[in-house]
């Protein structure tokens, strides 16, 4: 295996725990090891299977993370990713007691990984950890990732495998929250960058999804309350851009996007809609 796969996970000490015994792993030729020799190797795209009994949800498979890494890097997602660099703080701003360290981000819930490899590109002297419960996203994701830097692993969020006090950053772009397991792993001055969908993503979709959908009226309010009512929010925006969108992709992303999951795709018209709304709402909070 090329030495740079392994490397990155060279001191994992310093961020990971065993999935079973929760005590430290250490890189050991290559796998990751703990003090009771739990074992979880380095696979060959350069991830750790840190949730041995992972289960696949039917929604997310290979042909959906294929798709969604297809409409990401058509550049449909750069005014988020964009805002999500913004809002990371760089190097320098992680100061404190923990400075000399270097700093640790870790990505909730990675998918394709198409944000983590951006934050490590553009912080080159940060350590970006990234885990998903799909073994195939992160499979996906590491295979992608030429730069070799980011630390992929397969987690449970319920569960995580990080040590106490070992984040600075957390990042969570459409995904779940676990407020408990977050205020476990993030230092003490760490801040979370978290995303959610913006009341207009989608709606060209949306409507013409109207009757299919129990609920059309697409609010985050709740999540975004629940979120602030556990982390002291720093600031909020909101970013926006509608794109024209040729067929084949406006196909492509009425299979991937959450929002039809439980929808007759093949019954909607999808020639009416040439172009399509991506939104997002950018939080960035305190512990
Ligand atoms: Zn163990």
């Amino acid at each position: 295996m090329n030495p740079a796969k392994i490397a990155r996970f060279g001191d994992s000490e310093r961020y990971f725990i065993c999935p079973i015994c929760h005590d430290a792993l250490h890189l050991d030729g290559t796998s990751l090891r703990c003090a009771d020799r739990h074992t979880f190797d380095i696979a060959k795209q350069g991830y750790v299977n840190l949730m041995p009994a992972a289960k696949q949800s039917p929604f997310y498979n290979k042909e959906s993370f294929a798709n969604r890494a297809r409409i990401l890097e058509a550049g449909y997602y750069d005014h988020i990713r964009d805002a999500v660099l913004d809002a990371i703080p760089s190097a320098a701003d992680f100061a404190g007691p923990y400075s000399g360290e270097r700093p640790a981000i870790l990505d909730v819930g990675c998918g394709e990984g198409f944000y983590s490899r951006a934050v490590q590109r553009a912080n080159p002297q940060v350590d970006v950890l990234a885990f998903d419960i799909s073994k195939d996203s992160i499979q996906q994701a590491a295979r992608e990732d030429t730069g070799m830097a980011v630390k992929w692993f397969v987690g449970n969020l319920a569960d995580l495998p990080v040590r106490d006090g070992a984040i600075d950053c957390v990042l969570d772009v459409f995904s779940p929250i676990n407020t408990a397991e977050f205020h476990r792993v993030m230092k003490d001055d760490a801040v979370v960058v978290k995303v959610v969908p913006g009341t207009h993503h989608d709606e060209q979709l949306r409507e013409l999804a109207r009757e299919q959908l129990r609920n059309t009226d697409y609010s985050n309010e709740h999540v975004i309350e629940q979120f602030c009512g556990h982390f002291d929010v720093l600031s909020m925006r909101t970013v926006s851009q509608t794109l024209a969108m040729p067929p084949a992709d406006v196909r492509t992303f009425a299979h991937m996007t959450p929002l039809l999951f439980n929808a007759d795709i093949d019954a909607l018209d999808l020639t009416q809609i040439s172009e399509l709304t991506i939104e997002a709402r950018i939080i960035v909070a305190r512990k």
